[in-house]
């Protein structure tokens, strides 16, 4: 097992005590940059920096970061929360980590649809019949896997098909 543990805090920022955003650092107990290319290359949805190196990923309306010594979340709804979603990067870093011979490490950011690819190819009538307000709204959670062709009523024909073939080149994570 790579990762073992980390020592958790939890705050808001310091800016604006009222703010409903949490944020969750985690200073990880081991170092853990040799296994950051094969979590880039198992898991999809990641954008890799190799210097610093880091990972990037937005879930569930959450930003993580992960770096060698410490794992950093935006926007987290609470201690459970965080928990949760700490223990779910630490058990993909140790699975990743055990698998590591079975896979090609990735030194390359995964590329992300474009939001305004994803614009061009809608209505555009911000019809809100998806439950958003406006299409760009709708593009914008779309880039993050919020959302696909399917979930826009009034898109069909040729553009429905394209937008579905251009997010299924991409992979998110759940
Ligand atoms: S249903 Fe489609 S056209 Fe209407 S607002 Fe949503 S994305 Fe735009």
């Amino acid at each position: 097992m790579l990762l073992k543990g980390y020592r958790k805090k939890i705050s808001r920022p310091e800016c604006n005590p009222q703010s409903q955003s949490i944020v969750c650092i985690a200073r990880l107990d081991e170092d853990i940059t040799e296994a950051l290319p094969y979590l880039n290359a198992a898991l999809a949805g990641f954008q890799y920096t190799r210097e610093p190196p880091s990972l990037t990923i937005r879930t569930g309306g959450k930003r993580i970061v992960v770096y060698p010594r410490e794992i950093a979340i935006n926007s987290v709804e609470d201690e459970e929360d965080a928990d949760r979603t700490l223990e779910w990067l630490r058990e993909k870093i140790n699975s990743v980590w055990e698998k590591r011979t079975e896979i090609q490490p990735r030194f390359e950011g995964m590329s992300r649809p474009k939001m305004m690819d994803i614009l061009r190819l809608l209505p555009k009538s911000n019809c809100g019949e998806c439950g958003r307000p406006t299409c760009m709204v709708f593009a914008a959670q779309a880039v993050e896997g919020g959302c696909g062709a399917d979930d826009c009523p009034p898109l069909s024909g040729e553009n429905r098909t394209k937008l579905s073939a251009y997010l299924g080149q991409f992979r998110f994570e759940g």
